[in-house]
């Protein structure tokens, strides 16, 4: 019998590990099934253009893994029982359960509510592809004339909020941020952006922490009223409510406690990758939850599963983050660098510059990811768990 790997998700993290385990694993021995809920790969980092109005190129799954043995199961996923090892997946056909030996969870964030009232049922927001087409539409209704109010002050706000002004020059946005805007870039990084929010027209509303969102409105403590023909909730990620009810253990936000080389601390046959895990970084600090900190996760905990399960020696990659990309529309942007200590360096990238660079940095990653038999090595690791197959390396 082969040893059944589910990875759940097939965003950054989920396809990169699928393709990466199908390459490096021998057939013979692993069934490597991927759970999405969507049919295409979707560039997450590019959902606040498509809210905008802009087209995302379609990458669809059955293609993306077309030749790698992979088999696609397109359906939510609604719980995780790791007592019976088995996932609860709906699709169209109704529910199923897929059963697993080795579980890599990486369904990534979704928007975090902060249990403001109203957020749900009146605000929009980016995280996923079917909100992001929600709020393309509300944007549609409007037309060119309307308000736009952002809430958050962090990067996806501060994307979606030039993306939408720039898009979309008719409506009016603001933005209303509990801290400071962009205040942990660097001066000059800071500098560039409060220009771009000028140009833009961007109404700015610093220390000012919405606490209720209604249809046409949003209201702080103290009842201050922002009117808003279309509020986008932009002030945080969370993990799915699916984590809390797997009974793995977790962190006090949510996300998975896992160990060095990713695996849950409380169920080691579960692996994590992405934003749904919970990792500190060499720096001392927890890796944000973000793209750029899919590929070391990612990385490490594919070579965790690699060596669990074939016995060969699992490296340690390196936990790094180096700074943030943050686009401001299409011609403009900012690559803010931190340094080993997590701090700002002092010279941001910025304009078109940061902006070409972050657009290729981008394709790349997606071209790559589409293309996962690329670099198939011409041997594959044989199972030592599953079978009785010997650890050394193969001819597959
Ligand atoms: C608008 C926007 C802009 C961003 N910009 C940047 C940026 O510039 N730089 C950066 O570093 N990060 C950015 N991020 C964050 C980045 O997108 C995430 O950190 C990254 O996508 C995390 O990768 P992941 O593989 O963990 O999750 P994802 O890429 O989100 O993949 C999760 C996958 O799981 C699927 N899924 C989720 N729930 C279920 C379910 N119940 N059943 C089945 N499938 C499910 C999803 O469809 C998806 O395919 C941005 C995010 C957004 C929303």
């Amino acid at each position: 019998m082969k040893h059944r790997i589910v990875v759940l998700g097939a965003g950054y993290a989920g396809t990169f590990s699928a393709g990466y385990l199908a390459r490096q694993l021998h057939a013979d021995d692993f069934e490597i099934t991927v759970v999405n809920a969507e049919p295409d790969f979707v560039e997450r980092l590019r959902l606040h253009q498509l809210a905008a109005g802009q087209d995302l190129r379609h990458r669809p799954l059955p293609e993306v893994f077309a030749g790698t043995g992979i088999r696609l199961r397109v359906a939510r996923v609604t719980g995780v029982d790791t007592a019976h090892r088995a996932v609860t997946v709906t699709d169209g056909d109704g529910i199923d359960r897929l059963e697993y030996d080795t579980l890599l969870y990486t369904l990534g964030s979704t928007v975090a509510d902060h249990g403001v009232p109203g957020v749900g049922a009146h605000a929009f927001h980016v995280a996923a592809r079917p909100a992001a087409l929600r709020l393309r539409a509300g944007l549609d209704e409007l037309g060119t004339d309307g308000e736009v109010l952002v809430v958050g002050g962090n990067l996806t706000a501060i994307e979606a909020a030039t993306e939408i002004a720039e898009s979309r020059p008719g409506l009016r946005v603001s933005l209303v941020t509990r801290s400071e805007l962009g205040g942990w870039l660097s001066t000059k990084g800071r500098r560039h952006l409060l220009r771009a929010f000028d140009r833009f027209g961007i109404a700015v509303h610093e220390h000012t922490t919405i606490q209720r969102v209604e249809q046409a409105a949003a209201f702080t403590a103290d009842g201050t009223r922002f009117a808003s023909d279309a509020t986008v909730w932009a002030a945080g990620f969370a993990v799915h409510p699916i984590v809390a009810a797997s009974g793995l253990a977790v962190e006090t936000d949510g996300r998975i406690t896992v160990d060095r080389q990713m695996r849950s601390v409380s169920h080691p046959n579960v692996y994590v990758a992405g934003d749904s895990a919970f990792v500190i970084a060499e720096s001392g600090l927890p890796l944000p939850m973000s793209c750029a900190s899919t590929a070391p996760t990612a990385k490490q905990a594919t070579a965790a599963i690699i060596g669990d399960l074939t016995g060969r020696k699992i490296p340690a990659i390196t936990m790094s983050y180096t700074g943030n990309h943050i686009s401001l529309g299409r011609k403009d942007a900012i690559y803010q660098f931190v340094d080993r200590a997590g701090q700002t360096k002092p010279r941001p990238l910025r304009g078109r510059t940061a902006a070409r660079v972050k657009s290729s940095i981008l394709d790349g990653a997606a071209w790559a990811l589409s293309h996962p038999n690329l670099g198939k090595p011409s041997h594959q690791y044989r199972s030592t768990t599953a079978t009785a197959h010997s650890p050394e390396l193969t001819t597959g």
